[in-house]
Formats: structure tokens, C-alpha cells, sequence
């Protein structure tokens, strides 16, 4: 249990559509078929114009540049007071022939020295990083307490060695027992689930989404790829007091984190009425079944 601050960092708009797991092989593929040898050679030359001098990002729309004509991003004009380049002031004029020569480069992925290999246009690369698998997986435990990320491979590690605290359960049916349900603020209880060579993070999250007035969110996610999480369905379940309440959906990958799904609310959401309506002696209860998606 922790008291939590919400990331809004970790915070992905949704992405609607799908395909999104093909898009870096279609770019790539398409570029390598399309582009002979010169176009690749002036599309790069291009590309470096775009360049940020202070942190080697790219300067995407909508474009300004200083009197003299100079170059930054967005997120490192907002820290400075002149130009970088010349010293000269930040003006703000548009550079509306950059902005159009910007629509029609492709850019390399922002996690391209991370291997990888897609060539984007300006307008599908913000939709391709938020679902870019080489992009590095954050700590899948609620809160904004744990600042660690890395490769998936490493993520179990990751909790072994510093969330020792989190127990789990084998097996596809177990009971997550949530204690103190009653305890005040936001609280996050969390739990492990192991069941077809797959690792499973069970959270229940109680917080006041809107003012004054708490609720409870369920969520499992997959230690795996949002391809990985299509492969199961999770079903929640609270029993008791000659009620039932459920909840049946495809888990969420830690990849996107479970964030979204609270706002959206994606996920099994009550009451604390409705929790006390379950509860015993203030712990909650809840069935958790996982199983493969071709069951259903
Ligand atoms: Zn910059
Ligand atoms: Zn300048
Ligand atoms: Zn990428
Ligand atoms: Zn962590």
C-alpha cells in the first residue's frame, strides 16, 4: 500500500485504430522500397535542418525562429531567454515554409538509438513512439514513486529487487484480498498473479477521480507487449452478501500502463458504498481469472 501522486506523465492519450504493432515494419519497409539511393541522401540531409541545437531533437510544427532566422524546439524555447544560436532575442515568427517542408520528411523514431528502425512522417510520429516497442517500459507499480525503466526482460528483475514487498500468486483463479479498505486518501493495494508462463499485475486503486468523491478501480495488466496482452481476458469478480458484480476484459499492457484505463474508466470501477457492500470487516475480496482469449 502506498499513498500516490498521480504521473500524469505516464499518461498516453488513447490511440484509436488498429495496426498500430505493424506501423514501424510498414514505415521502414516502405521507405527502403520507395526511396532510391539520392532520395535517402537528401531526406537525411533535410532532416538534420530540422535538428534542435540544444537537445538534437527535432523542431516539428508549429515552427519559430529567432530574428536571425535560427532553429529550436518547442520544449527548450520554453527554458530560454535568447536564442541559442546567436544570442539574439527569441522572436515569434513562424516559419510556415519549414512547418510545409516538415510534412513531407520523414523522421526517425525518437527511440531509434534503442534500435528502433522506423522512418516516420511528422504526422504518424507521436502516434508510433506512444506504441513504439523499443520504447522503454516504465515500472508497472502505481504511483509516481519509481522512477525505473528499461527493456521488458528486465522488468521482473526490476520488481524482484525493489519491490519485494508485492506478493504473488500462482495459478489462472486466485483471490486478490484486499485489507483496510476504509483507510483514507488514495490507496493503492497491488498484487502478482503467475498463470500461463505469463506474469500478471493485479492493481486496485482507491482515489477521488472527481471531487469529494472516491471510488475503487480494478485492473490487471500483462508484464508483456500490448501483442502479448491480446492473447488473454481477465475477469474480476466480486461475490458476496447475495450480490456479484464482474467485469471481463482484455488485459492492459504495461507498455501503455494502466492510467488511461482509470480515466477512461476501463476498468471494474465502484463505489465505496458498493465496497462496503462486499466488504468484511473491511477487507475486500476480489476473484481474479485470467485465461487465453480463444477460451471465450
Ligand atoms: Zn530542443
Ligand atoms: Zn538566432
Ligand atoms: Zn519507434
Ligand atoms: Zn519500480
Amino acid at each position: 500500500m502506498t499513498n500516490k501522486t498521480i504521473s500524469k506523465e505516464r499518461e498516453l492519450p488513447i490511440v484509436s485504430g488498429a495496426g498500430h504493432l505493424s506501423t514501424g515494419i510498414t514505415s521502414t519497409s516502405t521507405s527502403s522500397l520507395t526511396a532510391g539511393g539520392g532520395d535517402d541522401c537528401s531526406s537525411t540531409d533535410l532532416t538534420s535542418l530540422f535538428e534542435c541545437p540544444v537537445c538534437f531533437d527535432y523542431v516539428l510544427p508549429p515552427i519559430l525562429q529567432c530574428s536571425s532566422g535560427h532553429l529550436v524546439c518547442v520544449s527548450c524555447r520554453s527554458k530560454l531567454t535568447c536564442c541559442p544560436t546567436c544570442r539574439g532575442p527569441l522572436a515569434n515568427i513562424r516559419n510556415l515554409a519549414m512547418e510545409k517542408v516538415a510534412y513531407s520528411v520523414r523522421f526517425p523514431c525518437k527511440y531509434s538509438a534503442c534500435g528502433c528502425p522506423a522512418v516516420v512522417l511528422y504526422t504518424e510520429k507521436q502516434q508510433h513512439e506512444e506504441i513504439c516497442e523499443y520504447r522503454p517500459y516504465p515500472c508497472p507499480c502505481p504511483g509516481a514513486t519509481c522512477k525505473w525503466q528499461g527493456s521488458l526482460d528486465h522488468v521482473m528483475q526490476h520488481l524482484k529487487i525493489s519491490h519485494q514487498s508485492i506478493t504473488t500468486l500462482q495459478g489462472e483463479d486466485i483471490v486478490f484480498l484486499a485489507t483496510d479498505i476504509n483507510l483514507p486518501g488514495a490507496v493503492d493495494w497491488v498484487m502478482m498473479q503467475s498463470c500461463f508462463g505469463h506474469q500478471f499485475m493485479l492493481v486496485l486503486e482507491k482515489r477521488e477521480k472527481y471531487d469529494g468523491h472516491q471510488q475503487f478501480f480494478a485492473v490487471v495488466q500483462i508484464i508483456g507487449s500490448r501483442k502479448e496482452a491480446q492473447n488473454f481476458v481477465y475477469r474480476l469478480e466480486i461475490n458476496g452478501n447475495r450480490r456479484r458484480l464482474t467485469w471481463e476484459a482484455m488485459p492492459h499492457s504495461i507498455h501503455e500502463g494502466f492510467m488511461s484505463a482509470i480515466d477512461n474508466s476501463d476498468c471494474l470501477v465502484f463505489d465505496t458504498s458498493i465496497a462496503d457492500l462486499f466488504a468484511d470487516s473491511g477487507n475486500l475480496a476480489i476473484n481474479v481469472t485470467i485465461s487465453p482469449r480463444e477460451k471465450l
